[in-house]
């Protein structure tokens, strides 16, 4: 496991990789590492390969007054955390290496990040696609691996990839969740214990959603109705959006059908969390249902 901060460096060895012919796979990251993480380094390394990590706290996809300074970092920890997956590479760059002086190019995405994520914090997918575009123009890897927990954004940087006609493929990994529900996020460590347990209700109300779907409820509106009801009966909550959504353009289906995509965002104390599952056919697997939502785009 090299760890490299040098962007002239991780060129050069992701270059030399290649050349062996080695498949090259990204897992991009912003440490902190967690079992969610560690997911989709474990399902890049069993697929094959020269594993890269990258561990970067992106300035640019913070808002002025969101947490980009506390934001929890601990590279010593994340490496013993990585160490038994045996990577290639852990790319560790500087802010300011990432950013020099003068840096003044960004990646504005589309339609897909205009809602959601893309309202409440302004500005934050441009800054995500512009260090997701530099880091595969860095590693140029065959195939990168994202988080379905962050669905807007790997709808977005999906967009981006084939807009861009970009030559790595993305993968994106089921969620993983706490025994009762609630999706592994760096951001769980803001939550006292009050906090933390009402925080289950994300979790509850996408719950709620898929029942109503596997019951035949195909109205989206109905769906997102009953989402904030459950949302609003836990007082510690404060929802910032509960909607159904298409997973291509995250704009309104006419009917929702499988693969459409219920989405939840709400404050609990000083986090806030997101959280999103696809609905589809009753017991159908994670993967399936991830199958569903990226095949139609
Ligand atoms: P972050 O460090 O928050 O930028 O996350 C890095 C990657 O890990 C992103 O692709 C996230 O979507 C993914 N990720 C974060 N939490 C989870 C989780 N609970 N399950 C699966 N992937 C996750």
């Amino acid at each position: 496991m090299r760890l490299i901060k040098s962007l002239d460096e991780i060129r050069s060895l992701t270059l030399d990789l290649r050349n062996r012919d080695a498949i090259v796979a990204l897992v991009p990251t912003m440490g902190a590492l967690h079992e969610g993480h560690l997911s989709l380094v474990r399902r890049a390394k069993s697929d094959g390969g020269a594993l890269v990590v990258s561990i970067f706290v992106n300035p640019t996809q913070f808002g002025p007054s969101e947490d980009y300074a506390l934001y929890p970092r601990n590279l010593a920890r994340d490496c013993a955390a990585l160490a038994p997956f045996d990577p290639e590479i852990v790319f560790v760059p500087d802010a300011s290496a990432m950013y020099p002086d003068g840096f003044a190019t960004y990646v504005t995405p589309g339609n897909v990040a205009e809602r959601f994520e893309g309202a409440v914090r302004p500005g934050h997918f441009r800054g995500v696609a512009t260090i997701v575009l530099k880091l595969l123009n860095l590693v140029a890897p065959d195939a990168a691996y994202f988080g379905q927990k962050d669905f807007q954004q790997t709808a977005a940087l999906r967009r981006m990839i084939a807009d861009f006609n970009l030559a790595t493929r993305a993968l994106i990994c089921p969620t993983v969740r706490e025994p009762d529900g609630l999706a592994l996020s760096s951001r769980n460590a803001y939550l006292g214990p009050e906090d933390r347990r009402a925080a289950v209700v994300l979790y509850r109300s996408l719950s709620r959603a898929r029942e109503l779907f596997h019951g035949g409820e195909t109205r989206a509106d109905a769906l997102a109705t009953e989402m904030r009801d459950v949302l609003e009966a836990e007082p510690r909550a404060k929802i910032d959006y509960a909607a159904v959504v298409r997973p291509d353009t995250l704009g309104p289906p006419v009917k929702v059908t499988s693969g459409c995509v219920a989405l939840v965002a709400a404050r609990v104390g000083p986090a806030r969390l997101i959280d999103n599952v696809i609905l589809g056919p009753a017991g159908a697997s994670d993967e399936e249902l991830i199958e569903l939502a990226t095949r139609s785009s």
